[in-house]
């Protein structure tokens, strides 16, 4: 018999479209998931940059997967043994200024936002400066500082676009329509862990208890924020500046299944919803595709297994910091800056364990009434408000 030669062919598939992506807060939930919704969508993006706050065990398999160029750690002492670890293999940087400056001279196209906090603003505006996409789920940035971020986005031509699930919704809902014919936005909202519990035991809630949401798995600063519905607060001021438009029209409807995302009420009556799991890799995925929709393998919606859809008014009263929210969004300027920056430091503390869960309104309130109010602050004013914040919130208890 003769042999037939073998002949192998090697195809080799490089797309030189694949977008490149840096992600800031790579092993948080939305950063893990960012990479998840990468993972899955093989040959479409490269990760060239990674940055952390201190967890090296968890960035060190992330380097191995996705060989980024370029990673930083912000706190030094961790940086430092990732250094050691490391040995040279790819470059280390540290401190707020290696993370400003990744987003400022590394090569990407596009910029994801996972970070926790007001201390994403100053990389996110450098990612801006350059005219990226901003795929931003850090929502702090936009509280602190929405008008400026859109001035700055609009001036750099920087496209910002959602990645909460209820922005992502809404962005949905408004696609080929008109913001002008819109009447009202309505944000849903699981109402956390506490929607059945009587304002006493919400009042005296443990850590524990407030870390145990029903729906979401995410990381701990978003789910006391839940628990409080502060996270609702924070999500109508992001609203505000992502849709620019009047909060007098932005609602919230508790709707516990966390399957509608959230709707749009247009001016002949209309409602648009979009529904879906609560699983973050969706608007992650299409804050990252957009305008395109790429199919992928996520878990379907089973609307007969879901089977009832249910709404109902938020409670004010024993929700005080939704409504500490709204009076900031109402007094503009720089409370809600401080409002954040308050709130960063009483969530902190009370997963410290040294205050109790119904302090934090408190420590927020004692805080807008405390430092000086500034009607049109501009950057400088904001990052200095949002530091007195923080260093007369540590005093309180
Ligand atoms: P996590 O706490 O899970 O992750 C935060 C990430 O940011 C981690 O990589 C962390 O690094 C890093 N980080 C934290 N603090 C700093 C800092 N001071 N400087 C530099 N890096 C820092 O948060 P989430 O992923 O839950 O949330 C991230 C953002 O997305 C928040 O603004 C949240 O409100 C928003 N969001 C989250 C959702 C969710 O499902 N989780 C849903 C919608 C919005 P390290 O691991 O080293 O600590
Ligand atoms: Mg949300």
């Amino acid at each position: 018999m003769i042999k037939k030669p073998l002949i192998i062919t090697f195809v080799v598939t490089f797309n030189y479209n694949m977008k490149k992506v840096l992600v800031l807060g790579s092993t948080g939930s939305i950063g893990n998931n960012t990479l998840n919704v990468i993972r899955n969508l093989p040959g479409q993006f490269k990760v060239t940059a990674l940055t952390v706050n201190t967890r090296i065990d968890l960035l060190k398999p992330q380097i191995e997967e996705f060989n980024p160029e370029i990673v930083v750690v912000k706190e030094e002492k961790p940086a430092e043994e990732l250094r050691k670890r490391l040995n040279g293999k790819i470059e280390v940087l540290s401190g707020i200024k290696g993370l400003c400056s990744v987003a400022s001279g590394c090569e990407y196209d596009i910029f994801i936002g996972a970070m926790v906090g007001s201390a994403g603003l100053a990389p996110t505006i450098e990612a801006i400066k350059r005219g990226k996409r901003i795929a931003l789920a850090n929502k702090e940035t936009l509280v602190v500082a929405g008008e400026l971020v859109n001035e700055l986005s609009k001036k750099y031509n920087a496209e910002i676009l959602p990645v909460d699930s209820e922005h992502s919704a809404i962005f949905q809902c408004l696609a080929g329509e008109n913001i002008n014919q819109v009447e009202k936005i309505i944000l849903t909202a699981s109402g956390g862990p506490f929607l059945h519990n009587s304002k006493n035991d919400f009042l005296n809630a443990t850590v524990e208890e407030a870390l145990n949401h029903p729906n979401w798995k995410m990381g701990n600063k978003i789910t006391i924020d839940s628990a409080s519905m502060m996270n609702k607060g924070l999500e109508v001021i992001e609203a505000k500046w992502l849709f620019n438009i009047a909060q007098d029209k932005i609602d919230v409807v508790i709707h516990p299944q966390s399957i509608i995302h959230s709707m749009v009420q247009f001016w002949d009556g209309s409602i648009k919803a979009q529904l879906g799991l609560p699983d973050m890799k969706l608007p992650i995925q299409y804050a990252l595709t957009y305008p395109e929709r790429l199919q992928n393998n996520n878990l379907r919606t089973n609307l007969p297994l879901i089977g009832q859809l249910t709404f109902f008014e938020p409670d004010l009263d024993k929700f005080e910091c939704l409504k500490i929210a709204y009076a900031a969004l109402n007094t503009g300027g720089s409370a809600p800056c401080v409002l954040n920056a308050a709130n960063e430091v009483a969530v902190d503390k009370f997963l410290k364990g040294t205050i109790k869960f119904s302090r934090i309104p408190y420590i927020i309130n004692k805080s807008l009434e405390k430092i000086e109010h500034f009607n049109q602050p501009d950057l400088d004013i904001i990052f200095q408000c949002d530091k007195l914040t923080r260093e007369f919130a540590a005093g309180l208890s």
